[in-house]
């Protein structure tokens, strides 16, 4: 068993955000676990997450931290997921993706997702020679409760389905196989800030010798805005849309309510689409981590503190995380072996 773990990133102060700069922040850095927030009734309260990143962090730190760990052990077939949480203009964008998905070059600013997939090809150039690697990458949108594939856009309704080889899977969806490079992003939908978009690595390794398989898969996961829907003024379509959106976010709510509830109830994974993906990496089998990001500006204060609060909540899941490795010739033999002297042994009997 392990907790899911929650790490915070604080933004710099954005341009507009220092036009107001006689505010006060309402973060007060104390240590790498936690900081004391400043609420708008000016009350003072610690938080503690397994990780603060403030405002000077760069994205290699936040990559060694949070993600690094998360292929290694993907190297090794156990699930991994990092879900980015946090209002609109939080900063969950630029840390899963980087400023600029289009030029994914060498720079510094690139965020988790393309150093990931360099990460992996890393590992797979120390791996031992016996090590055959398949990387496949799939992209998804979620948007108004339809699976897109950002892959193929004639795919605009996919379905989350369940079987016992492969778990939680999104049927039909386009994979790429992956080359030695960092990877490019097709047109996301322009209202990305109203949708959760999906990154999924399959890293499946073949033993050439006795051709057994492990396969282990990484989620990313850009959350739409947490923001509260009667704060945007939403009116008609897009309240309806709104609604839409809170759906699958207030069911990823509902869902860490029930896995951290101590009368143990239903966990309605199936009322979302977002939730059906995420069902093995909360609660499950998958090691996790909810990244919370936030402003640090005290005009943010209220959606801050529900984000650090939704934060907290995720902290105390349970996962389950496993190696998914099915046995090789050689270790299915010694089985059989094992079997038929114990046979033998009871016929002697
Ligand atoms: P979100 O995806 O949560 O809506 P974005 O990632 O798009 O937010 O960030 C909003 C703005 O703030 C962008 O212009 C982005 O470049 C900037 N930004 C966010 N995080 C950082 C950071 N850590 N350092 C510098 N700029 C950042
Ligand atoms: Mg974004």
């Amino acid at each position: 068993m392990s907790n899911v773990a929650v790490c915070v990133r604080i933004r710099p102060l954005s341009e507009k955000e220092a036009q107001y700069g006689s505010m006060v922040p309402c973060i007060r850095r104390s240590d790498q676990e936690s900081f004391t927030f400043k609420d708008d009734k000016e009350e003072e309260s610690v938080f503690t997450f397994d990780r603060v990143f403030y405002e000077d962090s760069i994205q290699a730190d936040v990559f060694e931290f949070v993600a690094k760990p998360i292929v290694k052990d993907a190297m090794n077939a156990i699930n991994g997921t990092i879900l980015a949480y946090g209002q609109t203009g939080a900063g969950k964008t630029h840390t899963m993706e980087g400023p600029n998905m289009q030029n994914l070059d060498d720079s510094s600013s690139k965020g988790i997702l393309p150093r990931v997939a360099q990460c992996i090809f890393e590992f797979i150039q120390a791996a031992d020679e016996t090590s055959e690697f398949l990387i496949k990458l799939s992209m998804v949108e979620i948007y108004m409760e339809k699976i897109r594939d950002l892959l193929d856009a004639t795919k605009n309704n996919l379905q989350v389905k369940e079987n016992r080889a492969k778990g939680i899977f999104i049927a039909g969806v386009t994979e790429v196989g992956l080359a030695n490079r960092a990877v490019g992003a097709t047109q996301m939908n322009a209202e990305s800030s109203r949708s959760h978009c999906v990154f999924l690595f399959t890293i499946q390794q073949t033993n050439s010798e006795d051709r057994s398989m492990k396969t282990g898969k990484v989620y990313l996961v850009d959350l739409a805005g947490s923001e509260k829907v009667e704060r945007t003024g939403a009116e008609g379509k897009l309240l309806s849309e709104a609604k839409m959106i809170n759906k699958s976010l207030s069911a990823l709510g509902n869902v860490i309510n029930a896995l951290t509830s101590e009368t143990g109830s239903h966990v309605p994974y199936r009322d979302s689409k977002l939730t059906r993906i995420l069902q093995e990496s909360l609660g499950g089998n998958s090691r996790t981590t909810l990244l919370c990001c936030c402003s640090p500006s005290s005009l943010h204060v209220s959606e801050t503190l529900s984000t650090l609060r939704f934060g907290s909540r995720a902290k105390q899941i349970r996962n389950k995380p496993k190696v998914n490795a099915e046995r090789g010739r050689h270790e299915l033999e010694q089985l059989l072996q094992k079997s038929e002297y114990e046979c033998e042994q009871l016929r002697g009997q």
